[in-house]
């Protein structure tokens, strides 16, 4: 047996080195087939596992779990097996498809039943979300929104650095990748207006995430620490925090974003385990004053994973990539987000999924959502087909994609991606 994320690792399957999805990766998802209920599935390639046929197989036997978890609509159950026996599950997997391996690889006939195209499955919403929560934990990103709305002098609140701020957000209208949505309508005030108007929203924006889920659950009262928090965190995902500027202008105040955010979100089909993306933590931001001891951490519990935003606007064939920046600029670590999330008492469920919040970069090019990247629309983008941008227009399409890559390994999400219907 091999460790699941070693970089000598081959497949029997042939998979292409663009691909994002190598042995090394096996993220975690459900797919539907025509005519059959959904199921749990690993990505590798361009092909998906078929866990409940696996295990039908007698490949899970190990697990010593009912193995119905696999025949279900969302990976709840699974990740509710704990994290040795997902760990368990992984090394299983990548056993299954390793090219020393003759079981599965001399078994057409088996392969036949386990294997599938992922061009002939749907996927779906991978994880049944409770609850949502967004954070704000890029300093450029905060930094950048300080500037345009307040003072360019004060632009960080007195308490960003001291802790990851963030607010709850809502599940019911987070979709999967590939989704389309309508445009958002809503109660906008002009600057120079007496009054607001109700209307579309003129500034849509999409927002640059990863988001982690949560596998393991907590007991009120408890407090989860930043050295226990990768127990409680099963993988993550690609996440679109679709904006409407000009609503969230007039209406944020005092309480936080409400309407202009809760219209839609996007999230990537596959999540990637925390132990598939270990092999790429690296050093936080230097935080600067020192945070409370609740908050303090020690070790590399950054991750180096590279994203980017594409535009395919409603009359191009070619994408634009808009912006490209890494989750690695963050100040806050996903560590700290859960300790804090929790030094209240506040318990975490299975399935909750928190995200980063907008990750910008230094760099104008990082910059990861329009607000920033047209600087609140004084310098509009161009498109590949000259047309220019300085919100999301009906008919775009906007794509996030990201991986990791290091000692020729490459981890990568696929893509999450929604395209923008006109107002209902
Ligand atoms: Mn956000």
């Amino acid at each position: 047996m091999i460790k699941a994320n070693d970089p000598k690792l081959k497949s029997w399957l042939p998979i292409d080195p663009s691909s994002d999805f190598p042995i090394q990766n096996l993220p975690f998802g459900i797919f539907k087939r025509e005519g059959k209920l959904p199921r749990a599935g690993v990505a590798i390639g361009d092909c998906v596992i078929d866990l409940a046929e696996a295990a039908l197989a007698g490949y899970m036997k190990e697990l010593n779990v009912n193995l119905q978890i696999f025949e279900n609509d969302y990976l709840n159950p699974v990740m509710g097996m704990g994290k040795e026996k997902c760990r368990m599950l992984r090394q299983i997997v990548s056993d299954m498809m390793n090219a020393d391996n003759p079981e599965l690889r001399d078994r057409p006939d088996l392969q036949k039943k386990i294997i599938h195209k992922c061009a002939d499955v749907q996927l779906q919403m991978p994880v049944r979300i409770g609850d949502y929560t967004d954070f704000y934990s890029s300093i450029d990103h905060a930094t950048n929104v300080g500037t345009m709305f307040r003072d360019p002098a004060n632009a960080l609140l007195p308490n960003w650095k001291h802790l990851p701020v963030g607010y709850h957000g809502r599940s019911s209208s987070i979709c999967i990748s590939g989704h389309s949505f309508y445009r958002p309508k809503g109660q906008i005030k002009a600057a120079d207006a007496p009054l607001p108007s109700f209307g579309p929203t003129k500034a849509l924006d999409f927002e640059l995430e990863l988001g982690f889920i949560i596998g393991r659950p907590s007991i009120m009262g408890d407090s989860i620490t930043t050295e226990a928090a990768d127990d409680y965190i099963f993988g993550m995902a690609l996440f679109n925090d679709w904006s409407a500027r000009d609503i969230q202008t007039w209406e944020y105040v005092p309480l936080g974003p409400f309407l202009a955010k809760n219209f839609a979100s996007t999230l990537s089909p596959w999540i990637v385990t925390l132990d598939a993306l270990e092999p790429f933590r690296t050093e936080g931001y230097k935080q600067d004053p020192p945070v409370l001891p609740y908050l303090q951490y020690t070790g590399n519990k950054n991750l180096d994973i590279p994203l980017e935003v594409s535009i395919l606007g409603k009359d191009s064939k070619e994408e634009t990539i808009v912006s490209r920046s890494n989750y690695k600029y963050m100040y806050w670590t996903m560590e700290q987000q859960l300790a804090h999330h929790t030094v209240n008492g506040c318990n975490i469920n299975i399935g909750d999924l928190m995200a980063s919040g907008t990750i910008s970069g230094p760099e104008p090019s990082s910059f990861g959502s329009m607000l920033e990247l047209t600087w609140r629309g004084t310098k509009p983008l161009k498109l590949k087909d000259g047309a220019e941008r300085k919100f999301i227009e009906d008919g775009d399409t906007v794509i996030i994609r990201g991986h990791a890559e290091r000692n020729g390994v490459r981890i990568g999400f696929g893509e999450c991606k929604a395209t923008v219907l006109p107002a209902k």
